[in-house]
Protein backbone atom coordinates (compact mmCIF):
# COMPACT_ATOMS: atom_id res chain seq x y z
CA UNK A 1 0.00 0.00 0.00
CA UNK A 2 1.41 3.46 -0.54
CA UNK A 3 2.05 5.89 2.16
CA UNK A 4 0.27 8.39 0.27
CA UNK A 5 -2.92 6.33 1.28
CA UNK A 6 -3.15 6.48 4.53
CA UNK A 7 -6.02 7.94 6.43
CA UNK A 8 -5.88 11.05 8.54
CA UNK A 9 -6.23 8.91 11.94
CA UNK A 10 -2.97 7.41 11.00
CA UNK A 11 -1.13 10.68 10.60
CA UNK A 12 -2.23 12.01 14.08
CA UNK A 13 -1.77 8.99 15.73
CA UNK A 14 1.99 8.96 14.39
CA UNK A 15 2.43 12.96 14.76
CA UNK A 16 1.60 12.73 18.60
CA UNK A 17 3.27 9.60 19.06
CA UNK A 18 6.44 11.62 17.18
CA UNK A 19 6.15 14.07 19.86
CA UNK A 20 6.31 11.91 22.52
CA UNK A 21 9.54 10.20 21.06
CA UNK A 22 10.71 14.18 19.51
CA UNK A 23 10.71 15.58 23.29
CA UNK A 24 12.21 12.52 24.72
CA UNK A 25 15.24 12.43 22.44
CA UNK A 26 15.85 16.03 22.45
CA UNK A 27 16.20 16.33 25.97
CA UNK A 28 18.19 13.24 26.02
CA UNK A 29 20.73 15.47 23.71
CA UNK A 30 20.59 18.32 25.62
CA UNK A 31 21.43 16.52 28.38
CA UNK A 32 24.49 15.19 26.70
CA UNK A 33 25.43 18.70 26.03
CA UNK A 34 24.64 18.46 22.16
CA UNK A 35 22.24 21.04 22.34
CA UNK A 36 21.59 24.60 24.18
CA UNK A 37 17.38 25.18 25.31
CA UNK A 38 16.96 26.49 22.30
CA UNK A 39 18.24 24.14 20.60
CA UNK A 40 16.45 21.25 22.23
CA UNK A 41 12.85 23.03 21.28
CA UNK A 42 13.96 23.34 17.75
CA UNK A 43 14.88 20.00 17.88
CA UNK A 44 11.44 18.28 19.11
CA UNK A 45 9.72 20.93 16.88
CA UNK A 46 11.93 19.44 13.41
CA UNK A 47 11.70 16.21 14.86
CA UNK A 48 7.63 16.06 15.28
CA UNK A 49 7.35 17.00 12.15
CA UNK A 50 10.01 14.66 10.37
CA UNK A 51 8.19 12.20 12.63
CA UNK A 52 4.52 13.05 11.00
CA UNK A 53 6.20 12.24 7.45
CA UNK A 54 7.26 8.84 8.51
CA UNK A 55 9.62 7.31 10.83
CA UNK A 56 12.27 6.92 8.14
CA UNK A 57 12.31 10.45 7.54
CA UNK A 58 12.81 11.00 11.55
CA UNK A 59 15.24 8.03 11.99
CA UNK A 60 17.60 10.07 8.76
CA UNK A 61 17.60 13.46 10.83
CA UNK A 62 18.53 11.81 14.05
CA UNK A 63 21.29 9.92 12.24
CA UNK A 64 22.16 13.57 10.64
CA UNK A 65 21.84 15.37 13.94
CA UNK A 66 23.89 12.20 15.94
CA UNK A 67 26.43 11.65 13.39
CA UNK A 68 26.71 16.03 13.16
CA UNK A 69 27.84 15.92 17.07
CA UNK A 70 29.83 13.06 17.09
CA UNK A 71 32.02 14.83 14.78
CA UNK A 72 32.20 18.02 16.41
CA UNK A 73 33.08 15.97 19.66
CA UNK A 74 36.23 14.72 17.93
CA UNK A 75 39.32 16.11 18.52
CA UNK A 76 37.07 19.02 19.87
CA UNK A 77 39.83 20.46 21.99
CA UNK A 78 42.47 20.46 18.85
CA UNK A 79 40.11 21.90 17.09
CA UNK A 80 39.15 25.00 19.99
CA UNK A 81 42.39 25.64 20.22
CA UNK A 82 42.86 26.50 16.79
CA UNK A 83 39.51 28.49 16.31
CA UNK A 84 39.56 30.06 19.21
CA UNK A 85 40.10 33.85 18.14
CA UNK A 86 37.34 33.29 15.16
CA UNK A 87 34.77 31.40 16.51
CA UNK A 88 32.60 31.70 19.71
CA UNK A 89 32.71 28.39 21.84
CA UNK A 90 30.49 25.97 22.62
CA UNK A 91 29.77 22.78 20.83
CA UNK A 92 25.90 22.77 21.75
CA UNK A 93 23.61 23.59 18.77
CA UNK A 94 21.50 26.75 18.94
CA UNK A 95 17.98 26.83 17.95
CA UNK A 96 18.65 28.39 14.86
CA UNK A 97 21.52 26.10 14.24
CA UNK A 98 19.29 23.21 13.96
CA UNK A 99 16.72 24.91 12.05
CA UNK A 100 19.31 26.20 9.39
CA UNK A 101 20.37 22.83 9.00
CA UNK A 102 17.27 20.41 9.47
CA UNK A 103 14.24 22.91 8.94
CA UNK A 104 14.39 22.68 5.07
CA UNK A 105 14.18 19.28 5.58
CA UNK A 106 11.40 18.99 8.09
CA UNK A 107 8.57 21.16 5.83
CA UNK A 108 9.95 19.77 2.36
CA UNK A 109 9.42 16.32 3.80
CA UNK A 110 6.20 16.97 5.45
CA UNK A 111 4.52 18.33 2.62
CA UNK A 112 6.37 15.61 0.14
CA UNK A 113 4.10 12.85 2.18
CA UNK A 114 0.87 15.21 2.55
CA UNK A 115 0.74 15.95 -1.23
CA UNK A 116 1.86 12.75 -2.26
CA UNK A 117 4.50 14.43 -4.15
CA UNK A 118 7.62 12.41 -4.58
CA UNK A 119 9.82 15.35 -6.23
CA UNK A 120 9.59 16.85 -2.90
CA UNK A 121 10.88 14.38 -0.65
CA UNK A 122 14.09 13.62 -3.33
CA UNK A 123 14.29 17.87 -2.55
CA UNK A 124 14.05 17.40 0.96
CA UNK A 125 17.01 14.50 0.89
CA UNK A 126 18.75 17.35 -1.68
CA UNK A 127 18.25 19.62 1.52
CA UNK A 128 19.55 17.27 4.44
CA UNK A 129 22.65 15.95 2.28
CA UNK A 130 24.17 19.85 1.41
CA UNK A 131 23.41 20.45 5.35
CA UNK A 132 25.83 17.41 6.27
CA UNK A 133 28.14 18.01 3.45
CA UNK A 134 28.87 21.40 4.64
CA UNK A 135 28.76 20.48 8.12
CA UNK A 136 31.22 17.26 8.19
CA UNK A 137 33.84 19.13 5.57
CA UNK A 138 33.78 21.80 8.34
CA UNK A 139 34.34 19.05 11.02
CA UNK A 140 36.95 17.15 9.28
CA UNK A 141 38.85 19.60 7.77
CA UNK A 142 39.40 21.61 11.25
CA UNK A 143 41.23 18.27 12.27
CA UNK A 144 43.19 17.49 9.39
CA UNK A 145 42.74 20.16 6.95
CA UNK A 146 45.87 22.21 7.79
CA UNK A 147 45.85 25.75 6.49
CA UNK A 148 42.55 26.59 4.60
CA UNK A 149 42.13 28.76 1.58
CA UNK A 150 39.87 31.16 0.27
CA UNK A 151 37.67 30.02 -2.78
CA UNK A 152 37.52 33.41 -4.00
CA UNK A 153 41.12 33.91 -3.93
CA UNK A 154 43.06 31.00 -2.77
CA UNK A 155 44.77 32.55 -0.14
CA UNK A 156 44.99 31.33 3.29
CA UNK A 157 43.11 32.22 5.85
CA UNK A 158 42.27 31.68 9.42
CA UNK A 159 41.47 28.01 10.39
CA UNK A 160 37.11 27.82 11.18
CA UNK A 161 36.49 31.18 8.71
CA UNK A 162 33.94 30.98 6.79
CA UNK A 163 34.32 30.41 2.60
CA UNK A 164 38.12 29.14 3.62
CA UNK A 165 38.43 24.97 2.10
CA UNK A 166 40.85 22.22 2.80
CA UNK A 167 40.98 19.24 0.77
CA UNK A 168 39.75 16.86 3.52
CA UNK A 169 37.20 19.44 4.32
CA UNK A 170 36.37 18.59 0.56
CA UNK A 171 36.93 14.51 0.65
CA UNK A 172 34.51 14.63 3.84
CA UNK A 173 31.70 16.42 2.05
CA UNK A 174 31.97 14.49 -1.26
CA UNK A 175 31.36 11.24 1.56
CA UNK A 176 28.67 12.85 3.41
CA UNK A 177 27.36 13.22 -0.60
CA UNK A 178 27.87 10.00 -1.51
CA UNK A 179 26.07 8.77 1.78
CA UNK A 180 23.08 10.07 1.32
CA UNK A 181 23.09 9.39 -2.76
CA UNK A 182 23.63 5.80 -1.03
CA UNK A 183 20.49 6.01 1.32
CA UNK A 184 18.05 7.91 -1.06
CA UNK A 185 19.46 4.40 -3.47
CA UNK A 186 18.11 2.41 -0.25
CA UNK A 187 14.93 4.75 0.40
CA UNK A 188 14.00 4.31 -3.02
CA UNK A 189 12.52 0.47 -2.14
CA UNK A 190 9.88 2.72 -0.31
CA UNK A 191 6.94 3.64 -2.37
CA UNK A 192 6.99 7.33 -1.17
CA UNK A 193 10.14 7.87 -3.25
CA UNK A 194 10.16 8.00 -6.79
CA UNK A 195 12.29 5.63 -8.49
CA UNK A 196 14.79 7.27 -11.08
CA UNK A 197 17.86 9.35 -10.68
CA UNK A 198 16.92 10.47 -7.46
CA UNK A 199 20.19 9.17 -5.82
CA UNK A 200 22.16 11.23 -8.28
CA UNK A 201 19.61 14.37 -7.97
CA UNK A 202 20.67 14.07 -4.23
CA UNK A 203 24.83 13.45 -4.87
CA UNK A 204 24.27 16.50 -6.91
CA UNK A 205 22.76 18.88 -4.46
CA UNK A 206 24.63 17.82 -1.73
CA UNK A 207 27.57 18.71 -3.51
CA UNK A 208 26.07 22.32 -5.06
CA UNK A 209 25.34 23.09 -1.53
CA UNK A 210 29.02 22.50 -0.10
CA UNK A 211 30.17 24.48 -2.86
CA UNK A 212 27.59 26.83 -2.38
CA UNK A 213 28.02 27.56 1.56
CA UNK A 214 31.71 27.90 0.25
CA UNK A 215 31.31 30.57 -1.55
CA UNK A 216 28.63 32.70 0.29
CA UNK A 217 30.88 31.94 3.39
CA UNK A 218 34.07 33.94 1.55
CA UNK A 219 31.68 37.03 -0.55
CA UNK A 220 28.27 38.04 1.22
CA UNK A 221 28.38 36.64 4.28
CA UNK A 222 29.54 38.94 7.34
CA UNK A 223 32.86 39.22 8.02
CA UNK A 224 33.65 41.06 11.89
CA UNK A 225 36.95 43.25 12.82
CA UNK A 226 38.40 43.11 15.75
CA UNK A 227 40.42 45.96 16.47
CA UNK A 228 42.41 45.59 19.34
CA UNK A 229 43.85 42.54 17.49
CA UNK A 230 43.92 43.59 13.72
CA UNK A 231 41.84 40.51 13.00
CA UNK A 232 38.72 38.96 11.31
CA UNK A 233 36.89 37.16 13.11
CA UNK A 234 32.93 36.06 13.53
CA UNK A 235 32.62 36.78 17.21
CA UNK A 236 30.83 39.61 18.47
CA UNK A 237 32.97 39.74 21.31
CA UNK A 238 36.61 38.83 20.58
CA UNK A 239 38.51 36.04 22.46
CA UNK A 240 40.46 39.20 23.65
CA UNK A 241 36.91 40.72 25.04
CA UNK A 242 36.89 43.48 22.55
CA UNK A 243 33.70 44.13 21.04
CA UNK A 244 34.45 43.51 17.15
CA UNK A 245 32.05 45.17 14.61
CA UNK A 246 30.86 44.28 10.85
CA UNK A 247 33.10 45.42 8.30
CA UNK A 248 32.45 42.86 5.53
CA UNK A 249 29.95 41.14 3.53
CA UNK A 250 25.86 41.70 4.64
CA UNK A 251 25.34 42.40 8.17
CA UNK A 252 22.06 39.94 8.41
CA UNK A 253 24.23 37.31 6.90
CA UNK A 254 25.33 35.00 9.16
CA UNK A 255 27.24 31.69 9.38
CA UNK A 256 23.47 30.47 10.13
CA UNK A 257 21.24 32.15 7.38
CA UNK A 258 24.79 30.79 5.07
CA UNK A 259 23.85 27.55 6.27
CA UNK A 260 20.40 27.52 5.37
CA UNK A 261 20.63 28.90 2.09
CA UNK A 262 23.18 26.18 0.88
CA UNK A 263 20.18 23.49 2.38
CA UNK A 264 17.95 25.51 -0.25
CA UNK A 265 20.42 25.48 -3.02
CA UNK A 266 20.85 21.84 -2.17
CA UNK A 267 16.39 21.13 -2.76
CA UNK A 268 16.60 23.36 -5.66
CA UNK A 269 19.52 21.08 -7.46
CA UNK A 270 17.96 17.86 -6.13
CA UNK A 271 14.59 19.12 -7.92
CA UNK A 272 15.76 19.87 -11.05
CA UNK A 273 18.42 17.75 -11.28
CA UNK A 274 15.77 14.59 -10.33
CA UNK A 275 13.22 16.46 -13.58
CA UNK A 276 16.23 16.61 -15.47
CA UNK A 277 17.21 13.02 -14.63
CA UNK A 278 14.10 11.19 -14.03
ZN1 LIG B 1 40.70 40.80 19.60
Amino acid sequence: MSPFAETADAWIMRALLGALVAAAVAALARRAGALTTSGQWMAFVTGTAATAAGWGWAALLVGYFVLSAALTRWGAERKRARTLPMLSGGSARRGVQVAANGGLFAVLVLAGELRGDGALLVAGMGALAAAAADTWATEVGLLFGGTPRSVRNGAPVAPGESGGVTLAGFAASAAAALLFAALTGLLQADPGLPSGRADLAVLLAAMSGSVADSILGATLQSKRWCDQCRTWTERRVHNCSYRTHHARGIRWMTNDTVNFLATVVGALVALLAFGALG
